[in-house]
């Protein structure tokens, strides 16, 4: 006589459509996929929206993840996209600035750009006068002898006069520091001033000064690069004198 041994195992799975898929009399090797479903039935989940724990069974499952509930889905999608506009807002906000920036320098560029060449002349001529009144600074007046005790203004006074030498305009022992009297009033008192330049440069140089020049026309670059040079020249002989006192 043949003893039979029968396993009997079964299981509930709902199907794609609904239906009801019962298994029977498979071993529990072959309705693995019966006792897996069992188990994700009886696990939880954590909510992506409220982080709450619930049933996996009783959420949702959308592309963006799992959720207790369609409200949850919903308002996490929201936010989600809410957020993402504010970034494209901060972005764009960025972008915005960055187009005036470019915009004010073009504006500030072309301002320039129609200036006369005398605007950038008279810069260069500001930048070497201010680095002559600081190399000068304590110094007598260069015509009169007057001392640098704060009683007058302090003029830088070219020797050779820059209307009528252009080519020696930035010539640094063309000029010196003055009262304001003697570079007003006395058209610079140039002969006082022809003794102590001798003294001070030797007669050879001022002989120089006082022959033929090489005629000079600076365009607006050179014009900027002196400007540029004379204010870095006075920042250095400031921070000079700041470090030894
Ligand atoms: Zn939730
Ligand atoms: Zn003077």
């Amino acid at each position: 006589m043949v003893t039979l041994r029968i396993r009997v195992h079964t299981g509930v799975m709902i199907a794609k459509g609904g239906g009801v898929l019962l298994g029977v009399g498979h071993t529990p090797q072959q309705c693995g996929w019966i006792w897996s479903h069992r188990k994700m039935a009886n696990s939880t989940r954590k909510c992506k929206s409220c982080g709450e724990y619930r049933l996996a069974a009783d959420g949702v499952k959308v592309p963006a993840g799992w959720f207790c509930c369609h409200a949850h889905a919903i308002e996490f999608a929201r936010e989600k996209a809410s957020k993402a506009t504010a970034r494209q807002l901060a972005k764009a906000k960025v972008a915005d600035k960055q187009v005036e920036r470019v915009k004010a320098a073009r504006h500030r560029k072309r301002k320039l750009d129609v200036k006369p060449l005398s605007y950038w002349m008279k810069r260069a001529q500001a930048a070497v006068n201010a680095y002559v009144r600081a190399r000068d600074a304590g110094q007598p007046c260069i015509s009169c002898g007057r001392p640098d005790d704060g009683s007058h203004q302090r003029h830088a006074s070219h020797y050779r006069s820059a209307g009528g030498h252009p080519e020696l305009r930035f010539c640094e022992i063309n000029i010196w520091a003055s009262c304001s009297v003697c570079n007003n009033w006395l058209s610079g008192n140039l002969v006082p001033y022809r003794e102590a330049l001798i003294a001070k440069i030797g007669i050879d140089k001022v002989e120089w000064l006082e022959g033929p020049q090489e005629p000079k026309r600076y365009r607006r670059e050179e014009y900027q690069a002196i400007e540029a040079e004379y204010k870095a020249k006075l920042k250095e002989l400031k921070s000079n004198d700041n470090g030894s006192l």
